[in-house]
C-alpha cells in the first residue's frame, strides 16, 4: 500500500530526498532502499504527478495499444532494473528485445549494420515503454518500509545555511509544506526546479527539430528483431522493434514538418513514413565512387567478409490512433552536478538527443555511480550531503557523460547536412567502421553498456 507523507506541523526530516519520480529518479530510490546501510535512515521521493501502476498490464488485462513514449534500454541498464528486483515485473509486462540495427544514409549507399553476435552477446538491447519501466518502480518503491513516496507534490523552492555544516537543506514545497534533508537528489528532468533553485548553471541548445513519436502496424508480421536507422537530411528516422506486428517510430525532423506529420491523414502519415524509410535522396557522383573504390579496396585486404549486406526495413500499414505525438529535441548540460547536500541526476544533469537512444540509459549509469558512493558514505559514517564524495560523482559521471554528449551532437550535426564533403565523409566513415570488426565491436561496447 501507498503510504503518504504528514507533514502537517513543522519540517519533516529526511537522509535523502529525492526529488522527481521518474524512469531515473525512482531507479535511484529503489536502488538506495535495498541497501542495508541505509536501513535505518529516512528516505523519501516527491512526485510531481501521479504514480503509476502495474494494475493496468495485469495477467487478465494488457491494454492492446502500446503506448508512443518507448526506450532503448542496454544489457546494463537492464542489468540494474534486474538488481533492484524491477526486471522480473517488465519482463512479465511487455518488453521485446533487438538483436540487430541497421543504420544508413539517405544521400549515399553507405550503410552499417550492428548484430549482437559481432561482440558475442544475446541480444542488442531491449525496447520497453517509458510507462511500464516507471510502473515497475513505483510498484517496487512501496516494499522499502523507510521510503516514503508523496505523489503529485514538487518541490518549488530549496534554502541551505552553507556556513553551518551540520545544518540540513530545506525544500519548501507545492502544498506550501516544508522538508529538511541531508542530501537532496535533483532527479526532476531536464527543465528541472531543483537546479534552477539552486542557480546551478546549465547549457541547452535547441537542435530546431521536434521527435515526431507514433507507434505502428507493420504490414508483415515477423521475427522483427532489428531496431532500423536512416539518417535524412532533415534529421534520423528511427523504427524500434515492439512486437512481431507493430513498432514504435521516432523521427527527428524541423517543427514545420512535424506539424504537418501531425496534422495530416492516418494514410499519408503511413505513406510519409515508407517513403522516408525508402525514397531516392539525390547522390553526388564523386560520394558515389569514391564509395565504390572503397567497398573494392576493402574487398582486395580481405575485410569484406565483415561487411554487412543491407536490407529493406519492413513496410508500415497502419498508424495507431492518437499515437502521434512530438516532443522538442535539446542538448543540455549542466557543468556542475553537485553542491552540498545536493546532487543531479538524469536529464537535470544532461540531456541529449534520441538518435543514439542512450539519454535513460546514461542516467541509470548515474544511478548506479551515485547509489555506490552513497553507500560507501553510509558505511563510513559521513555525512551524506557532504561534498568529499558528492565530487567523486560528478567526477566520475563527467568523464562518461562529456564524451558521450560530444559523440551524439557531433553525429547529429555530420549526419544533418547535405554539404558534400561531408557527406564524402561520413559515407567513407560508416563503411569502413563497417569493414572493420574490432572497431565496430567497440562502438558496440561503448553503447551497449
Ligand atoms: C522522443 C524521445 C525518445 C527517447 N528515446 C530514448 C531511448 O530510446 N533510450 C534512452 O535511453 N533515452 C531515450 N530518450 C531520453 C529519455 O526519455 C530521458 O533521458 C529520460 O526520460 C530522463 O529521465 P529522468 O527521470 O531524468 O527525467 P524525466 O523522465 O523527465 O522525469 C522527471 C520526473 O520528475 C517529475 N518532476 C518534475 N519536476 C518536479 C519537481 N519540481 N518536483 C518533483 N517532481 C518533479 C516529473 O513528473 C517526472 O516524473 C528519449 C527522449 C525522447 C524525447
Amino acid at each position: 500500500m501507498q503510504r503518504f507523507l504528514c507533514t502537517s506541523g513543522g519540517p519533516v526530516h529526511f537522509d535523502v530526498l529525492v526529488a522527481g519520480g521518474g524512469l531515473v529518479g525512482a531507479c535511484l530510490a529503489c536502488s538506495l532502499g535495498r541497501l542495508s546501510v541505509l536501513k535505518d535512515r529516512k528516505l523519501a521521493v516527491l512526485e510531481g504527478q501521479k504514480l503509476k501502476s502495474l494494475d493496468k498490464y495485469s495477467k487478465s488485462y494488457v491494454p492492446e495499444t502500446y503506448s508512443n513514449r518507448v526506450s532503448a534500454i542496454t544489457p546494463g541498464s537492464a542489468a540494474l532494473l534486474d538488481e533492484i528486483g524491477v526486471w522480473q515485473d517488465i519482463k512479465k509486462t511487455r518488453f521485446k528485445q533487438f538483436n540487430r540495427m541497421q543504420v544508413w544514409d539517405a544521400c549515399s549507399e553507405a550503410h552499417i549494420s550492428f548484430n549482437c553476435d559481432d561482440v558475442a552477446a544475446p541480444r542488442m538491447g531491449y525496447i520497453v515503454e517509458n510507462d511500464v519501466i516507471v510502473a515497475a518502480l513505483h510498484e517496487r518503491l512501496k516494499s522499502f518500509p523507510n521510503i516514503e513516496v508523496l505523489e503529485g507534490v514538487r518541490v518549488e523552492a530549496i534554502q541551505s545555511d552553507n556556513k553551518d555544516k551540520a545544518s540540513w537543506l530545506s525544500c519548501t514545497l507545492s502544498n506550501s509544506s516544508l522538508l529538511n534533508t541531508k542530501l537532496l537528489i535533483g532527479a526532476d528532468g531536464a527543465t528541472s526546479t531543483v537546479r534552477r533553485a539552486a542557480n546551478m548553471e546549465n547549457y541547452s541548445y535547441s537542435y530546431n527539430q521536434m521527435a515526431v513519436v507514433a507507434t505502428l502496424q507493420l504490414s508483415e508480421p515477423s521475427d522483427n528483431l532489428t531496431a532500423w536507422q536512416r539518417f535524412l537530411p532533415s534529421g534520423p528516422i528511427a523504427l524500434l522493434p515492439l512486437s512481431e506486428n507493430a513498432s514504435s517510430l521516432v523521427w527527428s525532423t524541423s517543427p514545420d514538418h512535424a506539424r504537418s506529420l501531425l496534422e495530416m491523414s492516418g494514410d499519408s502519415f503511413v505513406d510519409a513514413v515508407n517513403s522516408a524509410f525508402c525514397e531516392d535522396y539525390p547522390r553526388h557522383t564523386f560520394v558515389e565512387s569514391s564509395l565504390a573504390t572503397l567497398n573494392a579496396i576493402i574487398q582486395t585486404v580481405g575485410g569484406g567478409a565483415n561487411q554487412t549486406v543491407f536490407q529493406l526495413p519492413p513496410s508500415i500499414l497502419n498508424v495507431t490512433d492518437k499515437s502521434r505525438a512530438s516532443f522538442p529535441l535539446h542538448l543540455g548540460h549542466s557543468p556542475q552536478y553537485v553542491r552540498r547536500r545536493l546532487a543531479l541526476i538524469g536529464d537535470a544533469a544532461h540531456r541529449v538527443h534520441p538518435m543514439a537512444g542512450q539519454g535513460v540509459n546514461l542516467g541509470f549509469s548515474d544511478v548506479q555511480c551515485l547509489a555506490n558512493l552513497i553507500k560507501e558514505a553510509a558505511g563510513q559514517g559521513q555525512d551524506l550531503g557532504s561534498l568529499h564524495y558528492l565530487r567523486s560523482y560528478e567526477k566520475e559521471r563527467l568523464q562518461n557523460v562529456v564524451p558521450m554528449m560530444a559523440a551524439i551532437d557531433g553525429l547529429n550535426r555530420l549526419f544533418t547536412t547535405s554539404v558534400i564533403p561531408l557527406v564524402w565523409a561520413r559515407a567513407l566513415g560508416l563503411q569502413l567502421t563497417d569493414a572493420f570488426a574490432p572497431v565496430k565491436r567497440s562502438i558496440m561496447e561503448f553503447a551497449m553498456k
